[in-house]
This record gives C-alpha cells, sequence and structure tokens, in this order.
C-alpha cells in the first residue's frame, strides 16, 4: 500500500518506521524545511520506550535514564518518591529522558532518506473510496492508498476529514527550557518536581549536562507571558534548585507553551484516513504522557496496517476504538493533575515509596495499550 504520512514529528517518523518495517511504501510530508530541533525534552516512559522498542527503535545510547521521581513540596518537604528501576523492571522497559531533537534523530535515522520530504505543507485533503489525494502549498499534490495525519495540535487534516474541533486552552501554561547546568540535579538520575499552592515546576536530567526544567502556572489567553524576571519574583523562597536555576538562565532559554487539550472524537477518520498523536489527542503536560501516547498510536497503526493488502477502513476503527480509551484515560488523569492547586498529600503528609512505585506502574499499565498483551 501507498501511505501518505503528514508530519514529520515524533508520531509521522515512527508510525513511518513501523509501516516500512511491514513492507509498505510510505512517504512522509513534513512543513518544515528540516527535522524540528527545538522543543526542549521528553520524557519517554516504559509505555513509550517499549512502544518504540516493537517498532525497532532503541534509545540506550540517548538522553539520560530516568531512576527515580521524587515530588517535594514548595518548602521541601518529601510528599512522594517512586522507584523508577522497580518501574523499569515491573515493566520490562526503561524510562528515559531525551532532548527532543535526539529522539526525532534517532527515529529518522531509521528511516530511508527518500521517504521524507520537507517543505512540503499540506493545505487539502480529498477522499475517495479509492484513493487519497494531498495538496500542499507549493502547488504539488500526492496520492496514495492510506492517509495519516501526525501533523501535530492545529492539525490541518483533522480540519479536512473531520471538521473544525479546536483544541482548547485549558488556562495553564508551562515555561520551560533545556540548559547546560553544573547544578547537581542536571548530572544524576532524578526527576525533581516541585508542588506548591498555586503553581508547580520540575527538573529532569536529559543526559550530557543537560537538564530539562518547567515552571507551570495559570494563565488566561490576552495575559502577558511571564518574564524571567517575573519567575524569579513568584518563585523566590522555593526549595531547591529553583533559586540557582532561576540565576543560571537567560530570557533566550525560556520558551512558552499554554495548554490544550482536545475533544477526542470516537472516529478519527474516514474511509482511508486516520489520526494519530497530538493531532486527535493533544493535552496537557501534567503527567508528561502525550508523546508517550503518540508512539504507542504509532505502533499500534503499523501493526493493524501491517498484514492490510486492500480497504483499509478496518484496520484503521480498530486502531482508533483501542486507542481511544486509553487516550481519554490519560488525557483525563492530565487534565486533573493540571488543573490542581494543591493536592491532599500536601495536606496530609509522605507516600511510602513501594507505594508510589506500585502506583506508577498502575498508573502505566492502565494508560497503555503497548504494555498488554496486544489483541488479535
Ligand atoms: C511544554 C511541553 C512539554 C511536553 N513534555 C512532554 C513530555 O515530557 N513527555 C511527553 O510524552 N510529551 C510531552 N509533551 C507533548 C509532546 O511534545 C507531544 O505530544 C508530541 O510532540 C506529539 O507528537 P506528534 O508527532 O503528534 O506532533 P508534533 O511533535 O507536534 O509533530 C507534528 C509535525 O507536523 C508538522 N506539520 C504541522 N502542520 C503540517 C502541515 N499542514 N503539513 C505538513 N506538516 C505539518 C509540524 O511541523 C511537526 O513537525 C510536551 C508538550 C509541551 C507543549
Amino acid at each position: 500500500m501507498r501511505v501518505l504520512v503528514i508530519g514529520a514529528g515524533i508520531g509521522g517518523l515512527a508510525v513511518a518506521k513501523g509501516l516500512i518495517d511491514a513492507g509498505h511504501d510510505v512517504a512522509v510530508f513534513e512543513h518544515a524545511d528540516a527535522l524540528r530541533d527545538g522543543g526542549a525534552a521528553v520524557t519517554v516512559w516504559s509505555n513509550g520506550t517499549a512502544a518504540l522498542g516493537q517498532l525497532g527503535v532503541t534509545l540506550e545510547d540517548v538522553g539520560r535514564p530516568l531512576h527515580s521521581l521524587k515530588s517535594i513540596t514548595d518548602t521541601g518537604r518529601l510528599l512522594w518518591e517512586a522507584d523508577l528501576a522497580d518501574v523499569t523492571e515491573r515493566l520490562g522497559s526503561p524510562t528515559i529522558e531525551t532532548p527532543r531533537r535526539l529522539l526525532t534523530g534517532k527515529i529518522a535515522a531509521a528511516l530511508p532518506a527518500h521517504a521524507l520530504h520537507f517543505g512540503r505543507r499540506c493545505i487539502a485533503v480529498t477522499e475517495t473510496p479509492e484513493r487519497v489525494i494531498v495538496d500542499f502549498a507549493d502547488g504539488t499534490s500526492a496520492e496514495g492508498d492510506v492517509l495519516i495525519g501526525a501533523d501535530g495540535q492545529r492539525s490541518v487534516v483533522r480540519r479536512e476529514v473531520l471538521g473544525g474541533s479546536p483544541a482548547r486552552l485549558t488556562g495553564w501554561a508551562s515555561w520551560q527550557g533545556l540548559t547546560r547546568s553544573e547544578l547537581p540535579v542536571a548530572h544524576g538520575h532524578q526527576t525533581v518536581n516541585i508542588a506548591g499552592r498555586v503553581a508547580h515546576c520540575g527538573f529532569i536530567p536529559a543526559g550530557d549536562g543537560l537538564l530539562h526544567w518547567w515552571f507551570d502556572l495559570p494563565w488566561r489567553e490576552g495575559d502577558t507571558p511571564l518574564s524571567l524576571r517575573d519567575l524569579r519574583r513568584m518563585f523566590a523562597g522555593w526549595a531547591d534548585p529553583v533559586r540557582p536555576l532561576l540565576a543560571e538562565v537567560g530570557p533566550d532559554d525560556l520558551g512558552f507553551f499554554p495548554h490544550i487539550r482536545h475533544v477526542v472524537p470516537r472516529v478519527w477518520g474516514g474511509a482511508r484516513s486516520t489520526l494519530l498523536g497530538d493531532a486527535v489527542h493533544a493535552m496537557p503536560p501534567a503527567v508528561a504522557q502525550a508523546a508517550n501516547q503518540t508512539l504507542e498510536d504509532a505502533w499500534l497503526l503499523s501493526h493493524r496496517l501491517a498484514e492490510v493488502e486492500g480497504a483499509p477502513e478496518e484496520a484503521l476503527r480498530a486502531y482508533e476504538q483501542e486507542r481511544r480509551s486509553r487516550v481519554l484515560k490519560v488525557s483525563r488523569t492530565a487534565a486533573f493533575t493540571s488543573a490542581q492547586r494543591s493536592t491532599p498529600l500536601q495536606r496530609v503528609g509522605r507516600l511510602p515509596k513501594w507505594i508510589a512505585t506500585r502506583s506508577q506502574v498502575a498508573s502505566l499499565r492502565s494508560g497503555s495499550t503497548v504494555l498488554r498483551p496486544v489483541p488479535a
């Protein structure tokens, strides 16, 4: 089958890898002139590394394996700590923090160069029972048997095949960055999340002395994004490493991302089209699962299409149905976690490590397709 993939982000590249390995003829069309090299870093949890592993991509040589996830209050009191080495053992796959450019670079390196087409912005889709045709902004077009919209939060493919269903702002935003740091947290294997009453922040080592840091705060459309000076003032007095980190970074290191959440439809495409990743289920970054869910989509979709030679509709709908229930669960958790100004734990005390670790395992399993047996 000839498969057209729109978008060379995490999901588009990953699904292309699975489909090419299954023997399909795949073309990925990306609006930018090259792979995106910004976007700070991504936590790839056990479900994400398992999906990548099934697709034949390992992250052993990129980023930083994480062995612990600690949550403290803004005064430095421990709330809970999950043992991620134990999680890795129980789920059979590690948690890795990696700069986004290394993740996309790693998946792209596993694809034949002729599969990637840069500088091609999809502007329209025409679907017939026999074919699907994509028009690009440069006046060219492409024809295939199946179309996969992997074109992110403001998906043109979604608009074309499902009609307008814009993502909603949640009322929160992240200010984040990825910088080289001498702080001890940048050189360990532990993620530190700090929960305050009206804001949260976190620090994650991403390998090679890089530190991924983020500050989440309520934000309304029309508000001016906070500056570094604002963050220094608002987070003054917070537990380490907040103050030294904010002292060592510069204004150019700061990226601003309003949080959005999609309504996830029941059906994700037409007779010859579907969506994956942020194009269909963008969610707030609170539980750092969106890219992982995207990788799960890519793995399952390529698995479902592997044997298809004729009409793909049944396989496409089966993929959507299987993924939707998992994705909805994770998206709800992300929205709930993100909207909470303070957790009950902040008032009542500390969770034992074994409970925090088991909860982490249970939550990864319940939001995953790949960590469960593959449905026949
Ligand atoms: C602040 C922040 C922190 C995050 N942290 C994490 C984390 O720690 N863990 C995690 O799992 N997730 C995280 N995420 C979410 C994660 O970044 C996304 O879920 C993931 O990138 C989705 O991948 P995707 O391939 O669906 O979309 P994208 O990565 O957005 O890729 C879409 C691609 O499509 C291209 N494109 C768009 N429109 C067109 C068009 N019309 N024609 C052709 N090409 C087009 C774009 O240029 C882009 O390359 C975070 C998100 C944010 C905002």
